[in-house]
Order: C-alpha cells, then structure tokens, then sequence
C-alpha cells in the first residue's frame, strides 16, 4: 500500500461534504432543495468576456505563454491598480496564476519557513489554514467577533505577535462574514505591522463586491513601507462571475514575485491562453455587466437582511455585511434546543437538521473555525432566497 506523506496526510477533508453530498442526493431525487452554501455568483461570465476568450481560440492562441502571465494582461492589471487603488504596480511585480487560491499558495510557499506563525483572524475563509499548514506554518487565531463587527483590532493583532510570528492574512471584503475593514482600521492594523515587521497576505478576492457605501481600501496603499511588507491577492473568480476559469494574480514586491514566477514555472507554468485573454477583457473592456450583477446582490442583500430583521424574535441575529455575498446566521441561542427530540448542539447539527426537515442546504459556522452561526450565501435567485428564508423560519419556529 502506498504511504502518504505526512504533509497530505494532516490536510483535513472538507467539513461541508456531508451537507453538500445530502444536498445533492436530494435534488437528483428531484427534490427542491434551497442552496444558501453557494461560494460563487449565479451569474454567467459577461458575454465579451466570453467572447474573448473564444477569438483567442480562433485566432489561434492556443500555446505556452509567459509563465507568470501575458504581458498584455499584466499591464491590465497594472492599470487596475493604478486606477482603483492608487497602488503603483510595474507589471514585473504581478504573478497570474490559477485561481485566486494558487495565488494563495504560492505566496505562502515563497514566504513560509518551517515553524512561522500566521495570524489569522476567525471566522476565516477554510483554505487558510490549510494551506498555511502545507506551506510548513502554524496558524494563529485571533477571534473577530460579531460585537466588534467581525473584525480584529490592531490592539488584538499586536497582543498575538510573538517573535515566530511572519504574516497575517487580512480579508476584507470577508468570506465568511462580509466584513469590510474601514481606511482607519486598515491604517490602526498597518502601523502594528510596520512596527513588527509583519508581511501582510491580503485577499481582495471580494473588491468589488460592495454595498451600503463602503469602500475598498488596499493596506498595501497606506505607505511604501507598507506596500513593501504586502502580497495583494485577487483575481477574476468573483468579481467578473469567472469561477471556472481559474485566474488569479498576485502583486507583491518585485523579488517576491520573481520568486513566485519561477515557482510556478517549475509547477504549473502558465494560466490557459486564452483565459488569459478572457481577463484582459474583464480589466478593460466593459464594466456595466459587473456593475448590474453587484447591484443584484446589493437588492437581494437588503431583502435578505429585512426578512432576517423580522426573524429575531425567533431567536436568530445577524451582523450587518458590507462586503462578499453572504451573511453570518447567528443561531447559538437555539443550540440546546430539539426538533422533534433530537437535541441541536451545534451549527453543524443545525445544518444537518434544516437539509433533512427543510430541504434548505447552508454551511455550518465551525467550517470556518466559529459555532456560533451558519453561513448563508445570497448567490441565489430572489424567490429561492425567500423560499429558503421562509423555510428556515419554520424549522426554528418548531424548535422546543
Ligand atoms: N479568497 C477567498 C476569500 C475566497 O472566498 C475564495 C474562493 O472562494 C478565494 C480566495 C479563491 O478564489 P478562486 O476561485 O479564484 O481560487
């Protein structure tokens, strides 16, 4: 029998799999199952988007290229950040990879020593940490909590740095709760990390996905020295409805990226032709097709939250999200309770009772390190969302 490397070995399987695989036996049974687990928009990629990709095709752009990214899209991207972000990037210092979550781990690869800590504020997006772990690193948590917004302070992050402690990984716009990090929290957070050296991750993955008048603010923008201590991640996956393709880009100090580009020469080489192509058409051709879609989300975003209002006497409660396109369902005041018998003891549970009993699939919060609540995804049509909704408040009307 082959023997597993102790490095694949303490990677954990998927917490979601027992809902998701419910979800689907159920609905191949041809039974109306709500998804509130969704990670990725209900839209379809804008058509020129699509439309460039198949003239790459046609034109017959179809083999190796460059493998940290075509010029042409770096230059893009570059523009992108000059233009949205105040941020000066030479092309030199952009990496395309596949997916935001490659760009994830090559960072960490290039960055991690054995044994470095990595803060990592909870509830967080579940890749994190085992991906941290991969790269050799040990995660550190430090709680982001609804009464505080479900962000960390610089106060928190300052009183977790030990002399192991290498990076942290910021998140905002964030996956799981929509928190989205104020200019002044972002600037409070960059002087710890300026202070004590301490290279900061950022995933921007969600930019664009914004509402209620917030505004995205890169921590790499707050002072050269800050932008030399930061790898920017993003990519296309969210903000221009493009998950299947798989592209993402990291920006970061040009010996980073240099070493991040010949990482990937050696193991993945470049991101397909002619989605490359495709994200040269995402960054500079029309952006009134992303701008309807984060409208969208904005409408069923307010609905959401309305209804959810009108839930809390039932026992449920919310932390309003600026960002992403979900919510954090807080429950806990309901675990203890049973339906029919069967005792709730924790979002896992609660996830597992709604699919049995309400045909509603949602992702219990202890995926993402916090029991607290179950996260509900808004990456669904307006009448699925209240159908969902309207079954959620029956299940936990039934609860004794
Ligand atoms: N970062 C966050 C916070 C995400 O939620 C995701 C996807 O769910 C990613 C990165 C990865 O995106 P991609 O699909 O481009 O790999």
């Amino acid at each position: 029998m082959i023997k597993l490397s102790k490095k694949i070995s303490e990677i954990s399987p998927s917490m979601t799999l027992a809902i998701s695989a419910k979800a689907n036996e159920m609905k191949a049974n041809g039974e109306k199952v709500i998804s509130f687990g969704v990670g990725e928009p209900d839209f379809n990629t804008p058509e020129h988007i699509i439309n460039a990709a198949k003239d790459a095709l046609d034109k017959g752009y179809t083999k190796y290229v460059a493998a940290a990214g075509l010029p042409a899209l770096k230059k893009a991207i570059a523009k992108k950040f000059k233009e949205e972000n105040g941020l000066d990037y030479d092309p030199s210092q952009i990496v395309v990879c596949n997916g935001g979550k490659h760009a994830i781990y090559n960072a960490l690869y290039a960055v991690l020593e054995e044994g470095d800590e990595v803060l990592i504020p909870k509830p967080y997006w579940l890749t994190y940490p085992e991906v941290v772990m991969c790269c050799g690193g040990v995660p550190v948590y430090i709680y982001a909590t609804p009464r505080h917004g479900y962000k960390v302070t610089a106060a928190q992050i300052e009183a977790m740095i030990t002399p192991r402690t290498k990076m942290l990984i910021l998140n905002s716009p964030c996956n799981p709760t929509g928190a989205v990090y104020t200019e002044d929290e972002i600037r409070a957070i960059a002087e710890v990390c300026i202070k004590h050296n301490i290279v900061v991750l950022s995933d921007e993955m969600y930019e664009k996905l914004i509402y209620g008048g917030e505004t995205h603010f890169s921590i790499a923008a707050v002072s050269p020295e800050m932008k030399e201590l930061t790898i920017i991640v993003n990519g296309v996956s969210k903000s221009y409805a493009m998950t299947g393709w798989r592209l993402g880009f990291v920006a970061a100090p040009k010996h980073v990226a240099k070493a991040i580009g010949s990482f990937q020469s050696h193991t993945t080489s470049n991101v397909n032709t002619m989605t490359q192509y495709a994200a040269i058409a995402a960054y500079e051709g029309d952006q009134k097709p992303m701008e309807d879609m984060v409208k969208a989300f904005g409408e069923r975003r307010k609905k959401m939250l309305e209804v959810l209002d009108g839930m809390k006497s039932l026992g449920l409660d919310y932390v309003k999200p600026d960002g992403a396109f979900y919510v954090m369902l807080l429950c806990y005041n309901l675990y203890g309770k049973s339906y029919e018998g069967v005792k709730i003891n924790g979002s896992m549970d609660f996830c597992d009772m709604l699919i049995s009993h309400e045909k509603v699939a949602a992702t219990p919060g202890i995926c993402f390190g916090d029991d607290d609540g179950i996260r509900l995804s808004y990456a669904l049509s307006m009448e699925d969302m209240l159908e969902g909704l309207r079954r959620i408040g029956n299940f936990v009307s039934k609860l004794k």
